[in-house]
Parts: structure tokens; C-alpha cells; sequence
């Protein structure tokens, strides 16, 4: 990648770990994601190579069968992996957020129970707060667990945009209880929902009617999921303690913002590799267009968003490895590093005139799937009330 996105001072781990990861993608994502994308096919060989590699327990710690190693890592392998082709880095995401809220919030047993399976890759994690009616305003859930006489619960609703609906055997669930608190923020409940993968009745009274066909961002599965009287233990609550899971779905969407900025850089630092070799094979008016102006000025430009991007990705995810408050930084850096790639990704578009516009070209694939990242774990607008309010805190006079 030349001199962009380089990170300073990781541990010879780090840069172990990161160099097999881009090879992996040069070798095994890259040259079949166009072909994988268009068709819309489940990346099933390169699931299991990232399974192989370790990836899916990369931050699950070393007692539970993970490597144990930092968000950081975490983020710079996620950028590789996006770089490649972002739909594979959407399969470990809501993996790892799961993951990342049970090491945070799981009870004990709950972590004995599912961190060593999803360190393999053998339990598959999904989460699950957005509703047809709702994304933004999650205090407005309105799928119910209501308790039951012998202690347990049953759930009815419907959820939307499960990312990893078919696929996942184990979903964090955002549910309303009766906990009687005044605050609604106080009786939401998270439940870990087992189901089989795969569509239709996927466990008693849960049914994942199908894949939802997308602009991009294809080839992994992205789900309603229908609750009808799902009946579950109280054992199934994340935490054991009912009421906390809007702060715990909060945890997780927080260090996932890091996750959707890492996914940015990789789109960024993609669309700039591919914009930045074009200019300097395609001719017009007797030179390279990179030697016009406006195209090396449009590189300069691309050049010094991944740049930003990814330091402040960078930034967010250090703080939280160092147990420090980063929801202003993962807020920046989630909106900056997106709204960035958006940008790169569409000057490399234009670099490449009428080409770009052709499925052969992998800037087609890429134009496609950077709008997502305006939208996971919150769109821009919500990022700017999450870092306005807390700036207003900091800087009350
Ligand atoms: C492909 C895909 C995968 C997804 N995967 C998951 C998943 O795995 N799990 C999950 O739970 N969800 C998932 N989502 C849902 C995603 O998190 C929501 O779509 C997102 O949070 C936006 O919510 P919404 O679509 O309801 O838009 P809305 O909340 O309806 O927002 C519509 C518009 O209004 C703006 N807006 C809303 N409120 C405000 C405000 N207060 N001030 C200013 N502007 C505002 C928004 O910025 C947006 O522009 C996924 C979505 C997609 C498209």
C-alpha cells in the first residue's frame, strides 16, 4: 500500500498477524470477489480460510480459546478484509460484536457456554436491534418478551436487517420487558437466541423468512427475523439481570462504530489503489491522466482521506484497548472515515470514466457497497447528535 494507512508501533504479533491476513486477501479474496459478489454467493471457502486463520476468535480472550488479542489488531485486520471485499468483513462483524458483548456483559456460564464454540467459528453470532419501524430511535423497540409464570420468557415480534440472519446460530436479541422502571431505556432486555442456520423455522417460533435483495453488499445474507411466542429461559438473558440490554446493545454498536470506520479505510484504500494504477495507464491528450492537473489533484486529495480515516480509526481503537471513554472518538471516526470513503471511492470512480460504469471493473462493486457504511451502527446524522451532546458535556459553560 505504499506509505499510506501505515500504523506505528505494533508489536511484531501485530505485523505477523496483519501480514497473513493481506495475504490472504491478495491470494483469496481479491481474485474472486467480483465473480462471488455478482453472482451474490455465500463466500463459503473464504469463511472457512478465515475460520482457519483464527479470525473469528481474534479477540476472544486466550482462556476461552481466542487469541486474545486487541481491538486494535482487530480493526487493522477488518481493514484488510474490506479492502478485499467489504461483504466478508460484514460476516465477522456482528460475530464479533456478539462476541465482544458476551466477554463484556455475559454471565460466567453464558462465556464458558459460547466464547470457546465462537472462537471457532463453529457458533456464529448475529445481533439484533432494528425493526421495520425503528433503526435510529432504538428506544422504540417493540418486540416483547413477556415473562412467564414458571420464570421464563416468550418472545413475539418482528426484527429487520439482520446482518448474518441465515447464517448465525446464536443472535443477541434487543427485547421491551416489564421491568416497571420510568426510564423505557430501563426495560429493554437483551436475550442470546440459539437457532439452526438457514431459512424459514429456524427454531421454535423464530422464522427467518429469506434474504433481503441489496444495492451491494452482497453474498452474505441480510434477514428479517419473526418472533412468535419463542419461548426461552431467563438463563438466556445476556448478563442474567433483565433491563440492561439497551446499554449493552450500546457497548457493542460502540466499539462496532470502529469496526464500520476500519471497513471504510478498507473501501478508501481500495478505491484509491485501483484509481491511482488507472491514471497512470490511461492516456488522453498525449499523456497519462494522472500528468493532467485535476486528476493528480484528485489524488492528492483521496490520498489524504485514507490518510485522515485511518488515524482516526486508529486513534478510537487504541483508547478503548487502553480502557479509556472514546464515544466522541469512535463517533469521528465512524462518520469521518465513511463519509470519506464515500468521497475516495468516487473520485477513483471518476478517474476511471465509462470503465467504472462496467462490471468488469471492481470500482463498480465498491461504488455499490461504500453507501452502506453512511448507514451501519448509525448514519452520520446520528453520529453528529452522539458527538455534539457529549462535546456540550465536556465543554459546558
Ligand atoms: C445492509 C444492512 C445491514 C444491517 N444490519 C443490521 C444488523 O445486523 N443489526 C441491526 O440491528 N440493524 C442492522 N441494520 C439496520 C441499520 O442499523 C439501520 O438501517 C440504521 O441504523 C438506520 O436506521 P433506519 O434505516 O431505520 O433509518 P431511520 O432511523 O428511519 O433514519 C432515516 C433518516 O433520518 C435520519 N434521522 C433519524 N433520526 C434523526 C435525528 N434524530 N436527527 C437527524 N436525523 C435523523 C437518519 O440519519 C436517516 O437519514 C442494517 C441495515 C442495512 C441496510
Amino acid at each position: 500500500m505504499g506509505r499510506l494507512a501505515e500504523t506505528e508501533g505494533l508489536t511484531d504479533i501485530q505485523e505477523e498477524i496483519l501480514k497473513t491476513v493481506r495475504q490472504f486477501v491478495d491470494e483469496k479474496v481479491i481474485p474472486v470477489a467480483q465473480e462471488l459478489e455478482h453472482a451474490d454467493e455465500y463466500p463459503t471457502e473464504i469463511v472457512e480460510g478465515l475460520k482457519e486463520l483464527g479470525i473469528f476468535g481474534l479477540m476472544i480472550p486466550e482462556e476461552y480459546g481466542g487469541l486474545g488479542e486487541s481491538l486494535l489488531t482487530y480493526a487493522l485486520c477488518v481493514e484488510e478484509i474490506a479492502r478485499g471485499w467489504m461483504s466478508v468483513s460484514g460476516v465477522i462483524n456482528t460475530h464479533f460484536i456478539v462476541a465482544y458483548m458476551l466477554m463484556q456483559h455475559g454471565t460466567e456460564e453464558q462465556k464458558q457456554k459460547y466464547l470457546p464454540k465462537m472462537a471457532t467459528g463453529e457458533v456464529r453470532g448475529a445481533f439484533s436491534m432494528s425493526e421495520p419501524g425503528l433503526g435510529s430511535d432504538v428506544s422504540a423497540v417493540s418486540t416483547k418478551a413477556t415473562k412467564q409464570a414458571d420464570g421464563s420468557y416468550e418472545i413475539t415480534g418482528q426484527k429487520m436487517w439482520l446482518t448474518n440472519g441465515g447464517s448465525s446460530t446464536l443472535v443477541a436479541v434487543l427485547t421491551k420487558t416489564d421491568e416497571g422502571a420510568e426510564s423505557v431505556y430501563k426495560n429493554m432486555t437483551t436475550f442470546l437466541v440459539e437457532k439452526t442456520p438457514g431459512f424459514g423455522e429456524t427454531a421454535q417460533g423464530v422464522t427467518v423468512p429469506g434474504k433481503i435483495d441489496k444495492m451491494g453488499y452482497k453474498g452474505i445474507d441480510t434477514t428479517e427475523m419473526i418472533f412468535e411466542g419463542h419461548k426461552i429461559s431467563a438463563d438466556q438473558i445476556l448478563g442474567g439481570t433483565p433491563g440492561k440490554g439497551f446499554f449493552q446493545m450500546m457497548d457493542g454498536v460502540e466499539v462496532g462504530r470502529v469496526n464500520v470506520a476500519a471497513r471504510a479505510c478498507g473501501l478508501a484504500i481500495r478505491g484509491f489503489e485501483l484509481g491511482i494504477a488507472y491514471a497512470q495507464q490511461r492516456q488522453t491528450f498525449g499523456k497519462k491522466i494522472a500528468e493532467h492537473q485535476a486528476i493528480l489533484f484528485r489524488l492528492a486529495e483521496m490520498g489524504t482521506k485514507v490518510e485522515v480515516s485511518h488515524n482516526m480509526m486508529v486513534r478510537a481503537a487504541r483508547l478503548k484497548d487502553t480502557g479509556k471513554r472514546m464515544d466522541v472518538e469512535a463517533g469521528m471516526a465512524k462518520m469521518v472515515a465513511s463519509e470519506y470513503a464515500n468521497e475516495v471511492v468516487e473520485d477513483s470512480f471518476r478517474i476511471h470514466g465509462g470503465y467504472g460504469y462496467s462490471k468488469e471493473y471492481e470500482i463498480e462493486r465498491i461504488m455499490r457497497e461504500v453507501k452502506f457504511m453512511l448507514i451501519g451502527e448509525g448514519t452520520s446524522d446520528i453520529q453528529k447528535m452522539i458527538i455534539g451532546r457529549s462535546l456540550l458535556k465536556d465543554y459546558k459553560s
